[in-house]
C-alpha cells in the first residue's frame, strides 16, 4: 500500500491499518526521542544562536540581525526550530531556553556594537509562553544591565496569537517593556487571526510582513496588493515595516519602490553563526 497512492485503502484492508499504526509508532518514537534529548540539550550546550542580517535600504547597510535558535544534536545534525520550539513550549523548556537566547544575543550584539562603533539592533523571538512568566520584564532589564546593551538596541518579535491571550496580564507587561525602552515587532504579520484593533491597543513599533506575502512578488497581484497595504498601514500608524523572506532582486526593487525600509532574507544572507555574521557586517560596513 505504501508505495502506491492510487491503491484504494479498502483494497489494502488490514495491511493498511498496520501500515498506519507503524507510521504512528515511528512518529511517536521520534517525538519521544526529541523530547528526552531536548531536556538535556541546554546543559550539554547543544544550542547555538545564528544571526540573519537585516538591511536598511536607505543606507544599503546591515542595521541589525534576527537571532535564530539552532539545535545541533550529536548524531542527528541540525534540527529546525520549527520542529523543536513547539516541543520546548509544551514541556516548559522554552522558559530557560528563551532566557538563554536573550542573554546570548544581547551579549554578542553589545560586543559587536562596541568593537565596530555601530548602532546594531538585535531582534529576538519571544514565545507566548514566555509572556506567562511574570518575571520576563525583570529578566530583560537585568540582561540589558549585565550586557550593557542599550534598550533601544533590543527588539522583541512576537506573533499575533499572543495578542489574543489574556489582556489583563499582557497590557501591563507591554507597558513595562515600553518603559524599559525595548521595541516590539509583530512577526509573521498577516498570517494570524488577530483583529486590527490590537494595533491600536498595543504599543507595536514594527510590522514584519510574513514571507508568504513576499514570496510571489511581483508576479502575484494579490500578494503585491497585500504587501502594499501592509506598508501603507505601517506608515499611517507610524510603525516601521520589515519584509522577511526576501529572495530575489525583483522583490528588493518592488519593496524599495513601495517604501519598505528594512529587508531580511536569503537574497542577502541566510542565518549564519556569529563569526560569519561579523565577516558580513565588516564587509558591508566598509563598503559603505
Ligand atoms: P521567524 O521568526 O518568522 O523566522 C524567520 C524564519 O524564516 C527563519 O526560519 C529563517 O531562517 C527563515 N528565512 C529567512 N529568510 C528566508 C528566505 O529568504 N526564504 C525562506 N524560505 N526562509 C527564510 P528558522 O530559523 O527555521 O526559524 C523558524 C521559526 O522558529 C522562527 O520563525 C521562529 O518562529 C522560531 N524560532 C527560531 N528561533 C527562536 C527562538 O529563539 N525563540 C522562539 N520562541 N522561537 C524561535
Ligand atoms: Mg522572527
Ligand atoms: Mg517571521
Ligand atoms: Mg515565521
Amino acid at each position: 500500500c505504501a508505495d502506491s497512492a492510487m491503491y484504494h485503502a479498502k483494497e489494502c484492508g488490514r495491511n493498511n491499518y498496520q501500515f498506519f499504526t507503524t507510521e504512528l509508532n515511528v512518529r511517536a518514537q521520534h517525538r519521544y526521542s526529541l523530547e528526552t534529548n531536548l531536556r538535556r540539550a541546554l546543559a550539554e550546550q547543544e544550542f547555538r544562536v545564528y544571526y540573519q542580517p537585516k538591511l536598511c535600504l536607505n543606507h544599503s547597510s546591515i542595521v541589525g540581525a534576527e537571532a535564530l535558535l539552532r539545535w545541533q544534536m550529536p548524531g542527528l545534525g541540525l534540527i529546525s526550530p520549527a520542529e523543536f520550539i513547539p516541543i520546548a513550549e509544551e514541556i516548559g523548556l522554552i522558559l530557560p531556553l528563551g532566557r538563554w537566547v536573550l542573554e546570548q544575543a544581547c551579549q554578542q550584539t553589545q560586543r559587536w556594537r562596541e568593537q565596530h562603533h555601530a548602532d546594531l539592533v538585535i531582534s529576538v523571538n519571544i514565545s507566548p509562553k514566555q509572556f506567562q512568566d511574570t518575571g520576563l520584564c525583570k529578566f530583560i532589564q537585568r540582561t540589558l544591565q549585565q550586557t550593557g546593551l542599550p534598550a533601544h538596541a533590543l527588539q522583541l518579535e512576537i506573533t499575533e496569537g499572543l495578542l489574543m491571550t489574556d489582556l489583563d496580564t499582557l497590557l501591563p507587561m507591554f507597558e513595562s517593556l515600553r518603559q524599559l525602552g525595548v521595541s516590539i515587532s509583530l512577526d509573521d504579520f498577516g498570517t494570524g487571526f488577530s483583529s486590527l484593533s490590537y494595533l491600536q491597543r498595543f504599543p507595536i513599533d514594527n510590522l514584519k510582513i510574513d514571507r508568504s506575502f513576499i514570496h510571489d512578488i511581483p508576479h502575484n497581484p494579490d500578494s503585491v496588493a497585500l504587501a502594499r497595504a501592509i506598508i501603507a498601514m505601517g506608515q499611517a500608524l507610524q510603525m516601521s515595516v520589515t519584509a522577511e523572506g526576501v529572495e530575489n532582486r525583483e522583490q528588493v526593487q518592488f519593496l524599495a519602490e513601495s517604501g519598505c525600509q528594512e529587508l531580511q532574507g536569503y537574497y542577502f544572507s541566510p542565518p549564519v553563526p556569529a563569526s560569519e555574521f561579523e565577516t558580513l557586517f565588516q564587509r558591508n560596513w566598509h563598503n559603505d
